[in-house]
């Protein structure tokens, strides 16, 4: 049998280090820096964590060994991510991102590519090397995040254009970002790197025109605004980003046309990483009720557990969270198997875990009751980090369920995959299924699912 859910002793050895480290430097930083209102200076204050982080290889750990890394399996990196979150899920995204940073050179990037950038990543003599991934748009008439994959050439889908300079032989970006992680770096003159998607084709859809350029730091005409002030993961740096003819070597170029595909793949990578976080944050959340309610009376006679309301109310947190973490982990070890190909499950993981977990950390504030507002204790922060997961990381609506669905679109799609570990390839018409589409008579999502796709699909198409 080689279902087994009880930890290596290596396994043991990692998680107890990720929890000495959550308990031991990152707790004593939390509160202060999550008041803080100055969002640069609150990334800043959590700069001695993360050097502890890079040393114990919790920054790159997940990189091949080859170029440095760790070698980190997606199933260990369970273990490490449940422990950090549930102290701060805002500071665990900063690892994350190095990760959905990064990753995308490991399977798209050139030998040349990885050893340059990879090997820098994980050799920083100072220990606070930072990634970007540098995706995501503001809303607007040009650009947008969830329509990436849209088909139309552009303003639609991604605005930031990159164009070649043949003779000088660079990319001149134009354009904006809004939301990426850690691109702004420990001073706002920018992250190490930043692995940017942007439109290399303007005349071509999402599923041509995409690519992916690395942009170190250093690299004049880009220039980044004051992070956002988010509700919750207020621990990260969230940043807006103009490029104005910002000049890139063209060999900082990969995924040449398939820019799309990473942002699905890195979605999906990230995907189960997400679903333990929302884990590791409702674990917080229930531990803290569940000593309230045996200790807290409310005036009766017995502590509040005694009430069977109470008590199947934890019964419920309690049979959620094992259930998130199941599929969490066995989303995880999907990938593992397959190269981070489990583009439905990743996406799977993520949506269910996030949205059932953010229920669940509501439930916990109910078993509390009134004092779960009172600022003095944990559970208002637990609910805004819980707000974050069904919104972060490829939002649920916009793009993880549209991948999921695109995926099932597919006339080879196989129902059974998933439950016996079979690969499932994710192929470029999978995606634009549902993307929002202007028609002469007005927006139709369901045009977006190409004749393409409807041709191969015998299933009937739904409307997002
Ligand atoms: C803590 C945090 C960290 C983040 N880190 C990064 C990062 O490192 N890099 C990065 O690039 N981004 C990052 N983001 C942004 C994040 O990844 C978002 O998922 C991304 O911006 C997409 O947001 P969205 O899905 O709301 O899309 P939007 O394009 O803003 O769409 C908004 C909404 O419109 C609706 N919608 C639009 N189109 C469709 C459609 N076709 N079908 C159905 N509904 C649709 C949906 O309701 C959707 O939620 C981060 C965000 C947070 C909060």
């Amino acid at each position: 049998m080689s279902i087994d859910f009880t930890l290596t002793t290596a396994q043991q050895k990692l998680r107890r280090n990720a929890r000495e480290f959550s308990l031991e430097i990152l707790q004593p930083l939390v509160k202060k820096a999550d008041e803080e209102p100055d969002t640069q200076k609150a990334f800043v204050l959590m700069k001695g964590a993360y050097l502890e982080c890079y040393k114990l290889g919790f920054a790159t750990g997940f990189l091949p060994r080859e170029y440095g890394g760790g070698g980190v399996s997606n199933v260990d990196l369970q273990i490490v991510a449940e422990e950090i979150t549930a102290v701060d899920p805002g500071f665990a995204t900063v690892l994350l991102v190095n990760g959905l940073a990064l990753m995308p050179l490991v399977w798209f990037g050139s030998d040349a590519q990885k050893k340059k950038w990879l090997v820098q990543a994980t050799s920083d003599p100072r220990g606070e090397y930072i990634a970007g991934w540098t995706v995501s748009e503001p809303v607007d008439d040009v650009g947008g995040t969830a329509n990436f994959d849209h088909p139309g050439a552009h303003p639609a889908g991604i605005g930031l254009v990159a164009k070649h300079d043949k003779a000088r032989g660079e990319y001149v970006l134009n354009g904006q970002k809004y939301w990426p992680c850690n691109a702004g770096g420990w001073d706002l003159r920018g992250a190490d790197v930043n692995v940017c998607i942007v439109r290399t084709d303007p005349t071509k859809g999402g599923r041509e025109g995409l690519s992916a350029i690395i942009v170190p730091r250093g690299t004049a005409g880009v220039s980044y605004g004051d992070p956002i002030s988010k509700l919750g993961h207020r621990l990260c740096q969230n940043n807006a980003i103009t490029f104005t003819d910002c000049r890139v070597p063209e060999e900082n170029l990969f995924a040449i046309g398939d820019g799309d595909l990473v942002i699905s793949k890195a979605f999906t990578w990230s995907g189960p990483v997400a679903a333990i976080a929302a884990v590791g944050v409702a674990r917080s959340a229930y531990e803290f009720v569940l000593q309230w309610a045996k200790t807290r009376r409310a005036g009766g006679g017995l502590p509040m557990i005694h009430q069977q309301a109470v008590g199947y109310m934890l019964a419920d947190i309690a049979m959620k969270i094992e259930a998130c973490r199941a599929f969490s982990w066995k989303a995880a070890h999907y990938l593992d198997l397959f190269d981070s190909e489990g583009h439905a499950v990743g996406a799977m993981a993520k949506v269910f875990c996030g949205e059932t977990l953010f229920t669940t950390v509501f439930r916990a504030l109910q078993v509390m009751g009134v004092n779960a507002l009172d600022k003095r204790h944990p559970m208002e922060k637990f609910l805004r980090e819980a707000a974050v997961f069904p919104l972060y990381d490829a939002g649920n609506i916009g793009m993880q369920m549209r991948k999921i669905w695109g995926v099932m679109l597919d006339e080879n799609f196989d129902p059974r995959a998933i439950a016996d570990s079979r690969r499932m390839d994710f192929q470029k018409s999978m995606e634009s299924t549902g993307a929002l589409v202007q028609t002469p008579s007005g927006p139709d999502v369901r045009n977006a699912v190409t004749q393409e796709t409807r041709k191969r699909s015998s299933a009937p198409v739904r409307s997002a």
